[in-house]
């Protein structure tokens, strides 16, 4: 294995201007390969995924049954469109995913990607309501803060305004409630008491919109990009469902992140039994082989739409057999490598060591997660969790000095409803070894020294 080398962008050999352009003028590395944890870039410098990318490579790189398989069926055919034909790997991946997913959501739906498969949750959720006389009903309760997606529909319920407000005027405004962030809550009230008092939210928001033109409430089990990793109280759970049931709503659980084993279980959900009537998937059941995302819904959703003359929807790509194969050979990687199991262990050790690391720098606040899915917050005071000035650009700060030491780091800045702040994911692939959480910890020990001098920030020796 070749040692981490900086990747001071200065060191970069020149390149010719670019015609790519996203979100920003910032230039990477050219990556060259990867293998597990690992990419290498054209120069040969290693580094450590320690985010899976954006939490999308599950099983890790380079894996070579995933890579065989999807060989095979690149040699049979890569398109055939759903309209014309049905294709193996498309019905088996539906019968296996299925299986994993709680209660009737056994009617399975493919897209290329997660805010496909967020709109694709709310057009059916309308289209149920349509067909079942409900038609008044079209408001989709969100949460802030909270990420579901980059397209119009999916950034309508997206709570982070520095995403959300230049499309202000070509959205349909929603709904939103408060995030359960009891975490930072500083009351007499036990976390328990917490849960029901965040959820209730939900009835009260239900009330004051009037019940009969809502449709349904979208969450994140366990936050991802917009809350890095938030896990509500275990009170929280029943009570969202019993006040969505009370008003007939229907319950979105988006698990772009957190599905597909991410989070210890094989849906972020499962760690509390929870029965969502839509589950979204995408990220790691593709894990970075193809791009593919699903919505589970239940029968009782599909059954009357079907009936009606069939679902409004669809993608060019839906179904498409060559990813499809290639996210049925990553759950079988998954079970055969024990990604779920070993998410669940190696998370522990993971949120263990950063725990540690916040009592020696007192500005990384606020460690929470589940498996491979573990934030925490960057702030001024890790009492009151009042946010670092925007201007110490901390979360940018800790992506580039982790990045010229060889790691990724996924971290963002939230901002919007009174709320701002910086915040960082640690997701590495579900593969990694106790040895690897070795190493990222001590690579970011090193960040976080480095961004303790540069910021001028408190460290406990
Ligand atoms: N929903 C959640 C919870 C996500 O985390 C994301 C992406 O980060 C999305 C939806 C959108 O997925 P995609 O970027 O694949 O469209």
């Amino acid at each position: 294995m070749t040692a981490a080398t900086p990747f001071a962008l200065s060191n970069e050999p020149p390149r010719p201007a670019s015609h790519l352009f996203y979100m920003t003028r910032l230039r990477r590395p050219l990556v060259d390969r990867a293998e597990g944890i690992y990419l290498w870039d054209t120069q040969g410098r290693r580094m450590i995924d320690g985010s899976s990318g954006a939490m999308v490579v599950n099983v890790g790189h380079g894996n070579r049954n995933v890579i065989d398989a999807m060989k095979q069926q690149m040699e049979r055919v890569t398109f055939a469109y759903r309209l014309h034909f049905e294709n193996e790997p498309a019905e088996e991946l539906a019968r296996h995913m299925a299986e994993k997913m709680p209660g009737d959501l056994d009617r399975i739906f493919f897209v290329s990607g997660g805010s496909e498969a967020v709109e694709s949750a709310i057009k059916l959720a309308r289209q149920w309501a349509v067909v079942t006389g409900q038609a008044k009903r079209w408001k989709v309760i969100s949460r802030f803060p909270s990420y579901h997606g980059g397209t119009m529909g999916s950034l309508a319920v997206t709570g982070d305004l520095a995403l959300t407000e230049t499309f202000a005027p070509q959205i349909r405004d929603m709904p939103t409630i408060p995030a359960p962030r009891a975490y930072r809550d500083r009351d007499n009230f036990s976390m328990e008491e917490r849960g029901l008092r965040y959820a209730d939210m939900l009835e009260e928001k239900i009330l004051a919109e009037g019940p009969e033109s809502v449709l349904a409430f979208i969450m994140e089990p366990i936050g991802g990009a917009a809350t890095a990793a938030l896990v509500p109280p275990d009170s929280y759970f029943p009570r969202i469902r019993e006040i969505c049931d009370k008003h007939g709503i229907l319950l979105i659980h988006d698990e772009v992140m957190t599905g597909a084993g991410r989070t210890g279980r094989y849906l972020g959900g499962d760690h509390w039994n929870c029965r969502p009537d839509i589950v979204t998937l995408s990220k790691g059941i593709g894990s970075g082989y193809a791009p593919l995302g699903a919505m589970a819904a239940s029968r009782r959703l599909v059954k009357p739409v079907l009936d009606a003359g069939g679902f409004q929807h669809g993608y060019t790509y839906a179904g498409n057999p060559l990813s499809c194969a290639a996210g049925l050979a990553v759950l079988d990687e998954t079970e055969r490598l024990g990604c779920v199991e070993n998410a669940a262990a190696m998370g522990e050790l993971l949120k263990s060591e950063l725990e540690a690391l916040s009592t020696r720098y007192p500005f990384v606040s606020g460690v929470r997660g589940k498996g491979l899915l573990i934030g925490a917050d960057l702030v001024a005071d890790p009492e009151t969790f009042a946010p670092l000035p925007k201007v110490k650009s901390a979360n940018q700060r800790l992506i580039d000095l982790a990045y010229e030491r060889g790691m990724i780091v996924y971290s963002r800045r939230i901002r919007g409803d009174g709320i701002e702040g910086d915040n960082f994911i640690l997701a590495p692939p579900l593969i990694i070894t106790a040895a690897q959480v070795g190493e990222m910890v001590a690579i970011l020990a090193d960040t976080l020294d480095a961004l303790a001098a540069e910021l001028d920030l408190p460290v406990n020796r």
